[in-house]
């Protein structure tokens, strides 16, 4: 409790991370390869596109991993993943409308530089023949510094990649032995400063709170070796211990998590010192430098969030290629088949390889543009949001109660139709969130903790 707030009970509260809406739980195979396909004809053929490319292979394997990863040693599977995934990138581009322009572009994973370099360099050749990459796009990879090759750097940096992101968690020995993920400062610093000369201009880092062993102390000093190799980005995510999904965490020692109280106070020192490092807040877990275009997003009102999490992209349509890929179009959402041999085997036949997906209603586009505003900027104005939707504004009646009660706990405040998020409340956003969220109440699915 503080000053009076009950912020434990709402802490505590199991929220999704409202990277879409509707959730992925309310995906079903209902939706299928048709159906994308009528989605991606009835695109803008003017308005630009932003791609995901998934690798679901990594070449080490961690213990706190929620990925879809497999665990490769050779490179030939990898290669003729990549294969597969040029047929995929031209497969999607025929139900196209048209050429259509890319704004961004992001490989995520799994471990993408888990590719050789000439197939990294082969899928970006096949992309650039049937979509026209914009002046200005922003290409971004994720990489394990692991294994982040010299000749892997030199060729991101020839391909022009402008934005690398880094998996550091934390900089502990005794953390990183206790999740599997061993990488000292020094390496990461190698890969960083490599990627810089060879002209990739924004490096990002992730962390994580609530990891095996972790104290506030550990995860103070990771974040002053961050500062100093000064990456634009830094975003902190709660370790999220869900063994039954992600069946990797069973080989994580639970009696070495911190408890809660311990999370609340790691999130709440790492805020600190990476604002105190320099650093902007941006929505509820990213900080950026000043002058980088999140940073500027996030002050200007533009922030958007999606499958990566808070971003500039404002793409209305995300093309996911890969496994497991999620991608949105105005109409609805779709993710691929999670199996990498059934996909292979799909996308060799010449269809999309959709698993399941969701439409998009009129009523949905409505409540996910709140929750995205909520997420993004802390405040929003449900009422013009609904009435903007052209959907009256009757349906808010039934939350004002609960709504009363966030502003007596001090989650928020209220002026008119307007809801603010307390400061000290920002990192219990998904718990306001998720009052506008139509399915949560129905949903049987366990998600992480608020906190
Ligand atoms: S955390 Fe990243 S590098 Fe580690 S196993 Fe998962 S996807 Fe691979």
């Amino acid at each position: 409790m503080i000053m009076g707030y009950n912020f434990q009970a709402y802490a505590q509260q199991s929220v999704p991370r409202y990277t879409s809406y509707p959730t992925a739980p309310q995906f079903s195979d209902a939706v299928g390869a048709d159906d994308y396909a009528r989605w991606l004809e009835a695109l803008d053929p003017a308005a630009p596109l932003s791609l995901y490319l998934h690798v679901p292979f990594c070449r080490e394997l961690c213990w706190y991993c929620g990925c879809n990863m497999k665990l490769a040693t050779k490179a030939a599977p990898i290669s003729d993943y990549a294969s597969r995934l040029i047929e995929e990138v031209r497969l999607v581009a025929r139900h196209m409308p048209g050429r259509m322009k890319v704004s961004h572009l992001h490989w995520g994973g799994g471990t993408p530089t888990a590719l050789e370099p000439d197939d990294l360099a082969r899928v970006m050749e096949a992309l650039r023949e049937v979509y026209d990459v914009e002046p200005g796009a922003e290409l971004a990879i994720e990489s394990d510094p692991r294994t982040l090759s010299d000749a892997m750097i030199a060729r991101i940096g020839a391909l022009g990649f402008t934005r690398a992101s880094f998996g550091v968690q934390e900089f502990d020995a005794d953390v990183q032995a206790a999740i599997n993920r061993i990488q000292p400062p020094e390496m990461v610093r190698r890969a960083v400063d490599g990627l810089r000369d060879a002209g990739v201009a924004g490096i990002n880092f992730d962390l994580i709170y609530g990891l095996p062993l972790q104290t506030v102390e550990t995860l103070t000093r990771t974040i002053d070796l961050c500062a100093e190799m000064a990456p634009d980005r830094i975003a902190i995510f709660g370790y999220a211990h869900v063994p039954w999904v992600a069946k990797k965490q069973k080989l994580i020692d639970e009696s070495t998590l911190p408890d809660h109280d311990a999370r609340v106070a790691q999130s709440k020192a790492a805020a600190e010192a990476i604002t105190g490092a320099g650093y902007r807040p941006v929505g509820l877990d990213h900080f950026a430098r000043p002058e980088d275009p999140l940073a500027q997003a996030a002050e200007a009102g533009t922030l958007r969030r999606n499958f990566q999490g808070y971003t500039t992209d404002d793409a209305a349509t995300l093309i996911g290629m890969g496994t497991t890929s999620i991608g949105r179009t105005p109409s609805g959402y779709v993710q691929n088949i999670r199996e990498t041999r059934t996909w292979d085997r799909v996308v060799s036949e010449g269809r999309l390889p959709v698993m399941k997906g969701v439409p998009i209603t009129a009523e949905d586009a409505m409540r996910g543009r709140i929750i995205e505003e909520l997420m993004c900027q802390g405040a929003v104005d449900p009422l013009t949001i609904s009435r903007d939707h052209g959907i009256p504004g009757d349906w808010l009646a039934d939350l004002g109660v609960t709504l009363a009660q966030m502003a007596t706990d001090g989650l928020i405040t209220r002026q008119g139709t307007r809801i603010t998020m307390v400061p000290e409340a920002r990192h219990l956003v998904r718990v306001v969130a998720a009052l506008f969220d139509a399915y949560r109440a129905d949903s049987p699915v366990r998600y992480s903790l608020a906190v």
